[in-house]
């Protein structure tokens, strides 16, 4: 019916880096193109799904192993799901790959897309003033400041995301897409 390959992509990095602009982005240019693809991101799922939790080591693993499974029906459903989640902690991420891979009707395509943006550009960004607050100490365990971001040693995919421009960054995507046959080119 869809007429594609379900898949994940999954954007981590620091907060500020670009991971939502890229992933809404890559929505518009998929969905033009006649993709079924649908972003996962703290406003749809922080408000909803996971509104009981907060950002405690624990709270943090568990939202990501909802949001792991959650994009994995997704892909099983045929979608092209962009998750867009800091997701600082690698055991998280590796879990939720893993459950791509173990998948009942056949391991689906996991690509961790690592929007590596220095700290020091996330700041200056600072589209809500989260750093600001967190270096005054008015807003603890924020990652990159006082809680740890650990980077993917093996990613399919890093986007230089203080050098790049959101469409170079689109376009990183939709070749890797392309050479992993989930899109034709
Ligand atoms: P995240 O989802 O990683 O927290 P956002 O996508 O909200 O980050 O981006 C944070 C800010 O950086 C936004 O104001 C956005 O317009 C800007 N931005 C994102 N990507 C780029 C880029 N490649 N070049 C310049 N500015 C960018």
């Amino acid at each position: 019916l869809l007429k594609q390959k379900g898949a994940t992509v999954w954007f981590t990095g620091l907060s500020a880096c670009g991971k939502s602009t890229i992933a809404v982005a890559l929505e518009q240019v998929l969905i033009q193109r006649g993709h079924a693809a649908y972003v996962l991101d703290g406003d749809n799922i922080r408000f909803g799904l996971n509104k009981n939790l907060g950002f405690s080591a624990e709270d943090r693993a568990e939202n990501i192993r909802r949001i792991g499974e959650v994009a994995k029906l997704f892909a099983d459903a045929g979608v092209i799901c962009l998750c867009s989640f800091i997701s600082p902690y690698r055991a998280d991420r590796d879990a939720a790959r893993a459950t791509h891979q173990t998948n009942k009707a056949g391991a689906l395509p996991f690509l961790e897309c690592f929007v590596d943006t220095p700290l020091e550009v996330c700041e200056q960004r600072d589209p809500k003033g989260l750093y600001k607050k967190a270096r005054a100490g008015e807003l603890k365990g924020f990652t990159g400041i006082d809680d740890p971001y650990e980077a993917p040693q093996k990613p399919e995919l890093v986007i230089k995301g203080g050098e790049v421009t959101v469409a170079q960054g689109v376009q990183q995507v939709l070749d890797a897409l392309e050479a992993q046959g989930i899109l034709k080119p």
